[in-house]
């Protein structure tokens, strides 16, 4: 194992000066003094910069005129850099050769292919934020080197989605561990990859976290730190549970578990990576760098020491039921099944009995007409809308009571470690 740390900061932490002030001092306080370990830090475009670069994108697509939108990414950006370096140009100027490029991306015509022009200009949300980074900690004394993360990791070309080619990205992993030799810190962007030949290619909304896996997977790093405004991983949404407690460690498994039944955790492509060569992964608060977090690694001794809960709100409970009262056999099931991949609906939970098969889904209601339309010839649909699919992980019979006392319970289902509750909330 190499002596690299992976970790990455999102967009709330970089949103603004102070919050990029405040990435320093988590390099700063975090730093282990001689015998350094290097740092590889990956960084997400500022704040909600993907989403407005997402905005342009589409009204590009609509033949609206971007100047003015165009202008407030500039300007954000600006606002930033110039509260960061003042009238020190010097520092400013990897930042306007990004939001010049950005411009000319934008004065390119269109392709035709949505997704293709897509990674094209939403790239730069963090080509933008990483210069201005990098700069900081340049200014700051830190040894830092500004890496394309283009140069890096190699996709094929599933714009918007793109999958990972591992042996083809080793090789910018070499020359990113070289450059580590000189430097203490490796500035990279999150999300966007290269899909050869200079066209730019995204890993899907939120995919730095998975930038930050890979290239912990491709150096041999010791281990990921996601830094978050939240002291760690919790085992619920305090918005809906407020007396959710943060779960100290929990296992790679686990993660994927709950992150399956729909919790904001970490995202499984991100887990998998750091699976496969046992690295560690730490979600810390980067507004309190010195604590603990979340860890999450092989170990799943203590994954049972709290339960777990997860919401899905606006939930459908859709049952379907043969018309002549004929079983619900295997040639109903491929045929429901056809029709739910044709229109890209996914299922959350089923169970089916002799003469009904009941399906839980999101509430999309131009999917499920169309759903409901291809299914009525042959059978007899209800349904039952605005409910919550609740998933409670490692209950134990003190908290399934509490939670089924408040609620009209519909559809429930139990394992050894998971309940499942498709409620009505009173
Ligand atoms: N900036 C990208 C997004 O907002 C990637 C990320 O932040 O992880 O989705
Ligand atoms: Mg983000």
């Amino acid at each position: 194992m190499k002596n690299i740390e992976v970790y990455k900061f999102g967009g709330a932490s970089v949103k603004d000066a102070d919050a990029v002030r405040n990435v320093l001092r988590v390099l700063q306080r975090t730093a282990t003094g001689k015998g350094e370990v290097k740092k590889v830090v990956v960084v997400s475009a500022m704040g909600k910069t993907t989403n407005a670069l997402e905005a342009i994108h589409r009204a590009r697509y609509n033949r609206q005129d971007v100047r003015p939108m165009i202008a407030e990414v500039k300007q954000l950006h600006t606002a930033i850099a110039h509260d960061l370096f003042g009238d020190r140009e010097e520092a400013k100027k990897p930042m306007y050769a990004m939001l010049d490029a950005m411009t000319e991306q934008v004065q390119e015509p269109l392709s035709g292919d949505f997704d293709r022009d897509y990674d094209q200009l939403v790239c730069y949300g963090e080509l933008i934020s990483t210069a201005i980074v990098h700069a900081f900690l340049c200014e700051s004394g830190l040894k830092s080197a500004w890496i394309d993360a283009r140069q890096v990791i190699r996709t094929d070309q599933r714009f918007r989605d793109a999958r990972v080619d591992w042996n083809r990205s080793t090789q910018g992993a070499q020359a990113l561990a070289d450059v580590l030799e000189k430097k203490d810190f490796a500035v990279i962007q999150g999300f966007i990859a290269s899909g050869g030949l200079g066209v730019t290619t995204t890993l899907g909304r939120e995919g730095s976290d998975f930038t930050a896996a890979i290239l912990a997977f491709m150096l041999d790093a010791k281990s990921v730190t996601i830094w978050k405004d939240v002291p760690g991983m919790l085992n619920a949404d305090p918005k809906i549970f407020p007396d959710a407690v943060m779960l100290p460690s929990i296992s790679y498994r686990e993660a994927i578990e709950l992150a399956y039944y729909g919790a904001s955790v970490i995202h499984p492509k991100t887990v998998k990576p750091l699976q496969n060569k046992n690295i560690p992964l730490h979600i810390r608060s980067f507004l309190n760098p010195l604590a603990d977090g979340t860890l999450v690694y092989a170990d799943a001794a203590h994954d049972a020491d709290v339960p777990s809960y997860i919401c899905k709100r606006d939930q459908v409970l859709i049952s379907v039921s043969t018309r002549d009262f004929s079983f619900v056999v295997e040639d109903n099931l491929r045929d429901l099944f056809e029709i739910l991949v044709a229109l890209g609906i996914r299922i959350h939970l089923m169970e089916n009995s002799a003469i009904s098969f009941s399906m839980v889904t999101d509430h999309d209601a131009y999917k499920l007409e169309k759903l409901y339309a291809a299914l009525q010839a042959q059978y007899e649909v209800r349904y039952n809308e605005g409910l919550t699919l609740l998933t409670i992980r490692h209950y134990t019979e003190a908290v399934l009571t509490r939670e089924t006392a408040a609620r009209e319970v519909l559809l429930e289902q139990r394992s050894r470690h998971t309940v499942r509750l498709v409620v009505r909330e009173k």
